[in-house]
This record gives structure tokens, sequence and C-alpha cells, in this order.
């Protein structure tokens, strides 16, 4: 059972990394931006209402994505293999939230994985990855929200003793070495 939050900089390889532990460790990921893009990509209102954010590189709504964490961590797989978090918290408030979410389910966080990777690569890989939403203009607006919406969230689960930074910069093989290690799962 794994129960972590992946945190860091939009183009930190959060992404990248949680699907690799998920893969290998058998235990759900949860992205809220494949959430998102996938509402947007079948149209549904949630999809329309989240478009409309990320197009400008803003945070869709906490309440309502607050509501989509709370159905997803409610499902069976959850309670079996626990969960990876990509994605959320990226406020305070979402935070708080999951605190109080995950005291419902009696299943307390082991840790949080802060991916800390330089602004000048961020910009870098976002500009190569070219996702709809990694236009400069925009790209430079999340990195505005991270900074002033979810940073904090690093002191928050560095005062509660979660949180292992990790730098995520190099190899990608060498990244998902010291995430497990920081996990204490090893080879
Ligand atoms: P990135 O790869 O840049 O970290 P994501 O795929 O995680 O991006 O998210 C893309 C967009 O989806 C965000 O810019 C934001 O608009 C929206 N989004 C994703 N997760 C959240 C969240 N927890 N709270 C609010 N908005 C979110």
């Amino acid at each position: 059972m794994i129960k972590v939050v992946f945190l860091g900089p939009p183009g930190a390889g959060k992404g990248t990394q949680a699907v690799r532990i998920a893969e290998k460790y058998n235990v759900p990921h949860i992205s809220t931006g494949d959430i998102l893009r996938a509402a947007v990509k079948e149209g549904t209102e949630l999809g329309q209402l989240a478009k409309s954010y990320m197009d400008r590189g803003e945070l869709v709504p906490d309440e309502v994505i607050i509501g989509i964490i709370r159905e997803r961590l409610s499902q069976p797989d959850i309670r079996e293999r626990g969960f990876i978090l990509d994605g959320f918290p990226r406020t305070l408030k979402q935070a708080e939230a999951l605190d109080q979410l995950l005291s419902e389910l009696n299943m307390p966080l082991d840790r949080v994985i802060y991916l800390n990777v330089d602004d000048e690569e961020i910009v870098k890989r976002l500009l190569a990855r070219g996702r709809a939403d990694d236009t400069e203009e925009v790209i430079r607006n999340r990195l505005k929200v991270y900074r002033e919406q979810t940073a904090p969230l690093i002191d928050y689960y560095a005062e509660k003793c979660l949180l292992a930074e990790i730098y995520g910069v190099g190899e990608i093989d060498e990244i998902t070495k010291k995430i497990e290690e920081a996990l204490g799962l090893g080879e």
C-alpha cells in the first residue's frame, strides 16, 4: 500500500514518475490534469467549465476539484491499494480538504514527494511538450499560479514531516530510484 502526493511545478515530471511508480507497484494513479483533459475531450459540463480555466493557465475552482477527488478516493481500489495523487492538492484549501477526506477514510498520507526543477528547465520542457496549454503566455501564468498558490504547500507538508524533496533534473531512471528510496521501496 502506497499513499503519496506528488508535488512540484508544472513540467517537473510528476506525471512521468507517477505513472512509473503506479505501474511497477500496482497503485492507482490519480491525475487531476488527466481527468480534466478527458472531460474536455468528451465535452461534458465539467469539461466545458474546466477548459475555460485551463486555457488561461488558471486553476479550476477548489470545490469542483475537491468533489472529483472525493468521489475518486471513495472507490474500492483505493482502500485496497492506496493512491498516487498527481496534480492535487494545488492550493491550501485543497490540501486541507484532502486531510479531512483521508482522515474520514482512515488512510493517512505516507509521504509527499516534492519534485524540484529550475524555472529555466521548466519553460524549456513545457515548450517542447507542446500541449494545448503549453504556449509561452499560458506557461508563464501557470508558473505564477504555481508560485502563489501551490508552492506554499511545500512548507505545509514539511511542517507535518511528510516532505521528501527530490531534484527532478537528470536521468529519468535515476529520479525514479530516488523516489523509490524516499518511499522506502527498495530493490
Ligand atoms: P502540469 O503538467 O502543468 O502540472 P496538469 O496536467 O497537472 O498540468 O494540469 C493542467 C491544468 O488543469 C492546470 O493548469 C489547471 O488549470 C487544471 N488543474 C489540474 N489539477 C488541478 C487542481 N488540483 N486544481 C485546480 N486546477 C487543476
